[in-house]
């Protein structure tokens, strides 16, 4: 039985926990958000630790000590362009750790109290969605960081996953019903991974941050199985709020990229560039610029908008665009941002870049208020995105990425994109912006390219 000390605690933790993700919510309060919620974590964590395992304080503030060094290695090492692939692993983790938790619990026999049917459907459906969500956050983290480099599509991959999906279910009945025998927890545990790495490896191009966000919405559900596993309210609250935001998530991302999650999973793989010849397609019809007439444009123009993609992040050229955004500020031409909801590897991506930078939260337009504005702009500054501007998408119902909501710089009066050559962004397909008439490709390394620019301006 919970004494009342540690119930507070919990509640604590859970209130914590959702003004932390109410924070989440504005990129201006983002990290107030992050650090509520670490702290209700860090509540619940430590009334766990002493209340239910008697933990000597003393331990704790040495796991602690430890915890945050490595933390904090970990965040100062990891770059921005892999943080997708970081959540990836920490899906991964969470799923697993429901996965040990729930079966330890059942192998131990633990909570006695507690065992019966509600334990045992609990601990089926923590190990069978975690298994899930680990292996395929695995496959994920090794897709996303080029280890795993294989869309594995076979005929009758579906009836396969079906009847994964049905022998997770079968097994789990079964453990229920033997009372919780081992043997049974162990078979829909390998049922459940391999149906993890199958559901996960056809997939690719630009669908995989659908699925990072559906195995993040998963490995809340799977730590809620484990809640009710342990009778523990706070992980019950923590896993059902990880599990429901991130449902939220992935039906948003769904809808920037105009699919549906059942297409996305079971649908035909998007990106691997179709069957277009790149060369024969790009062949002649490419202007190419330079940072001193990009420089001359931008200065003669009244309204400016900035398109940042995955190419910025990956050229740390934030500083730079910020610059040249003060440049033209102070030549009186507006600047705007443009902000694809799946611009770069995550979501949010560009806001977090762009707010490490200093540009001020106003002058960024997400999709719906930045397309009629493209219009009336003078230039669009295309730093290093390609998908999420590509006009196929709107014009060509034939692309893989027919239909996904696309950023319309194609309107503005001139387009300068820059990047280093014309190859293809995630989706791997060609761009017919590339070849309009009003785009002009300044090549280069985006930090180098936007450097030029400001020298020029400077020097105008
Ligand atoms: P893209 O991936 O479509 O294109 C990025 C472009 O950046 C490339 O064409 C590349 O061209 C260029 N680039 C790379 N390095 C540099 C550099 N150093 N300097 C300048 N340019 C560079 O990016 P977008 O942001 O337009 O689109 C994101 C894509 O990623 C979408 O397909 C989306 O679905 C997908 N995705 C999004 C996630 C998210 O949640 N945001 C997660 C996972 C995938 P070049 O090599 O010629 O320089």
């Amino acid at each position: 039985m919970q004494s009342d000390g540690v119930r507070l605690c919990y509640l604590a933790a859970a209130v914590l926990f959702i003004f932390g993700l109410k924070g989440l919510t504005h990129p201006r309060s983002a990290v107030r958000g992050n650090l509520l919620s670490a702290l209700g974590m860090l509540i619940a964590v430590a009334t766990v630790l002493v209340s239910e395992a008697g933990l000597d304080w003393n331990v704790l503030l040495a796991g602690l000590a430890v915890g945050t060094v490595i933390g904090l290695v970990l965040a100062l090492r990891t770059v921005m362009t892999a943080i997708p692939q970081i959540v990836a692993l920490f899906n991964g983790f969470g799923g697993g750790a429901s996965v040990l938790v729930a079966g330890a619990a059942l192998i131990g026999g633990a909570p006695p109290e507690h065992a019966g049917i509600r334990v045992l459907v609990s601990t089926a459906a923590a190990v069978v969605i975690g298994a899930v969500t680990l292996l395929g956050s695995l496959v994920a983290f090794g897709k996303l960081g080029g280890m795993i480099k294989i869309h594995l599509v076979f005929p009758g991959q579906k009836m396969v996953n079906g009847l994964l999906a049905g022998c997770c279910v079968a097994g789990g009945v079964l453990l229920v019903m033997s009372g919780g025998d081992v043997q049974w927890l162990w078979a829909t545990v390998i049922a459940a991974g391999l149906l993890g790495v199958l559901l996960v490896m056809p997939i690719g191009g630009a669908d995989m941050p659908v699925v990072i966000a559906a195995l993040n919405a998963y490995s809340g559900l799977a730590a809620c199985g484990t809640g009710f596993v342990l009778s523990n309210s706070v992980l019950v609250i923590a896993g059902s709020l990880v599990g429901t935001s991130g449902l939220i998530l992935t039906r948003i991302m769904c809808s920037a990229m105009n699919r549906s999650f059942g297409n996305v999973i079971f649908g035909v793989a998007m990106g691997g560039g179709g069957n277009v010849d790149a060369d024969a397609f790009y062949d002649g019809k490419v202007k190419s610029t330079s940072a001193e007439e990009v420089a001359l444009l931008l200065e003669d123009a009244r309204r400016v908008v900035v398109v940042p993609g995955y190419g910025m992040a990956v050229a740390q050229a934030q500083h730079l665009v910020r610059d040249m955004t003060r440049l033209l500020e102070a030549r009186g031409v507006a600047v705007t941002f443009a902000i694809h909801p799946v611009a770069g590897r995550m979501p949010g991506h560009m806001n977090v870049l762009l707010a490490e930078a200093d540009i001020a939260y106003d002058s960024l337009l997400d999709i719906d208020a930045a397309n009629p504005t493209f219009s009336q702009a003078d230039v669009a500054v295309v730093v290093g995105a390609n998908d999420v501007v590509n006009p196929d998408a709107r014009n060509n119902p034939d692309s893989p990425i027919a239909g996904m909501p696309i950023l319309d710089v194609d309107r503005a009066g001139t387009v300068v994109v820059v990047k280093r050559s014309l190859s293809p962004g995630f989706a791997g397909i060609p761009n017919p912006l590339f070849i309009a008439d009003n785009t002009l490709m300044l090549y280069g390394d985006g930090k180098k390219a936007i450097g030029d620019i400001n020298a020029a301006l400077k020097g105008l």
